[in-house]
């Protein structure tokens, strides 16, 4: 279970070359990156060993000198609620406005911890400067720069001392986590009360780790899994959740926590920016994916042209990954709520899909003489074997080849193509990794 980080601070202070130089400090282990979308809003963090989630609020400002003070001093608020540690970015050269002293009153009002950063401390003369933000009543000023990297060693240091070492969760192994999510008034609440009713026999609540984190245990009619976070989805803030940036800090503890997202998408206003942003955090965390467009019984005309159109938009804005199972349901008349839950129950069973070695190699040599990587530089590239790799948390397979570097990405996807067409593996993502043989 991670830590959550938040950079909040006024526009220019520097907040996204922050953002960019902390989430450049992880090396990719697991995941090609190439292949994933990198956004500015959202990233991992990793240094000695720990690795935690960092937002950049300045991601989500709509940019309008009017609203836009009002508007981050709601972000500041929500990252109060929602993260474990806020980082107050200043500009040294800049002083300290009036807003800066708002922002310094809700943080110190805040139950989190909160390191004052002093940034654009380039060289030693500014130093001086750094005295004037003791007005802000948040401790001493950490001078750093993140445009050369100067003091950023240490305040990952100082972040990670600060950030509560989260105890270890007390779940069953081999039982699924799901995560509702989607954006406000999407029909999430609405949805665990179908699943779960007020039958208070099937569900347990487990005190989770964090302040509000909480695993609810399912297990009836043949299901048993986790639902997380509900209690923060039931939660609701009037004054923020209007924002973009509200459903998505909303949604990042609950995503990192589960297997399977069930997305709700509300059928009447089909699929926008916002879906879109959480989208993302769902796949950026590597997990699978139910997508279900609720309140299908306020849509007149249901005909399976309406459903396909549907569908398509839905996969078109969600490329390259497409197989994933869509559901049109009602939470309000519980019209197949019961097949979301056992579409999430297959879709965990396929992120956990073992595919014996021979049979794969048998499956997929032919394939790929048929269609052969194209050469490159007049150099015969030859793909020989093909395996799964062990108690990785999403199928991953890598092929052996003569010429890895240069089996290019969407030869990839067509592996990855040719694998989903003949294996079950609707809803998870999936890895692809060309070796040296
Ligand atoms: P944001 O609006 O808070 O996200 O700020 P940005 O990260 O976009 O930075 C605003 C400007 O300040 C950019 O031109 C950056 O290159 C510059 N900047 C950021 N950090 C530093 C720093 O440590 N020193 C200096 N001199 N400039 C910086
Ligand atoms: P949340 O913010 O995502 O938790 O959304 P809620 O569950 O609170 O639902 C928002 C509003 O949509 C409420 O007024 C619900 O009664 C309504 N709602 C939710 N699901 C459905 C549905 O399937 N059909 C209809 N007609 N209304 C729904």
């Amino acid at each position: 279970m991670g830590n959550l980080v938040a950079i909040v601070g006024r526009p220019n202070v520097g907040k996204s070359t922050l953002f960019n130089r902390l989430t450049k400090t992880r090396h990719a282990i697991v995941s090609d990156e190439a292949g994933t979308t990198r956004d500015r809003q959202y990233g991992k963090c990793e240094w000695n060993g720990r690795e935690f989630s960092v937002v950049d609020t300045g991601g989500w400002v709509v940019n309008s000198d009017d609203v836009f003070e009002e508007e981050i001093r709601k972000q500041v608020i929500i990252a109060t609620e929602e993260a474990d540690l806020v980082l107050f970015l200043c500009d040294i050269n800049n002083g300290v406005t009036g807003w800066d002293m708002d922002v310094a009153q809700i943080l110190r009002r805040a139950k989190l911890p909160v390191i004052l950063v002093a940034n654009k401390a380039d060289d030693g003369k500014d130093l001086y400067d750094q005295y004037e933000f003791y007005k802000l009543g948040l401790g001493d000023p950490f001078p750093i720069s993140a445009a050369t990297g100067s003091g950023t060693g240490d305040l990952l240091d100082k972040v990670l001392e600060i950030l509560p070492e989260k105890p270890k969760d007390e779940l069953e192994d081999g039982i699924p986590r799901f995560a509702v999510v989607g954006r406000p008034n999407a029909g999430k609440s609405s949805i665990i009360n179908a699943f779960i009713g007020e039958d208070r026999n099937i569900v347990t609540d487990i005190a989770g780790t964090t302040r509000d984190s909480i695993y609810t245990r399912y297990d009836k009619f043949g299901f048993d899994f986790y639902l997380v976070d509900t209690a923060g989805i039931r939660r609701k803030n009037k004054v923020t959740e209007d924002l973009e940036f509200y459903s998505v800090m909303r949604s990042i503890r609950a995503i990192e926590n589960s297997d399977v997202c069930v997305l709700m998408l509300d059928a009447t206003r089909g699929i926008e920016a916002q879906d879109m942003n959480i989208f993302q955090l769902i796949q950026k965390n590597n997990k699978s994916l139910v997508v279900v467009v609720n309140k299908w019984d306020l849509v007149e005309d249901k005909s399976q042209e309406v459903i396909k159109t549907f569908e398509n938009a839905i996969r078109k804005r969600m490329a390259p990954f497409v197989d994933f199972p869509i559901i049109f349901a009602s939470a309000l008349t519980k019209q197949r709520i019961y097949k979301v839950l056992e579409t999430a129950k297959q879709v965990y069973l396929n992120r956990k899909a073992k595919i014996g070695t021979s049979k794969l190699n048998e499956v997929m040599l032919p394939l790929i003489e048929a269609f052969p990587p194209p050469s490159v530089k007049g150099k015969y590239i030859k793909i020989k074997y093909v395996a799964q790799v062990p108690d990785t948390q999403i199928p991953t397979f890598v092929f052996y080849a003569n010429l890895p570097q240069y089996v290019k990405e969407p030869y990839k996807r067509f592996l990855e193509n040719k694998i989903r067409e003949n294996w079950e593996l609707t809803g998870s993502p999936i890895n692809v990794f060309i070796r040296q043989k």
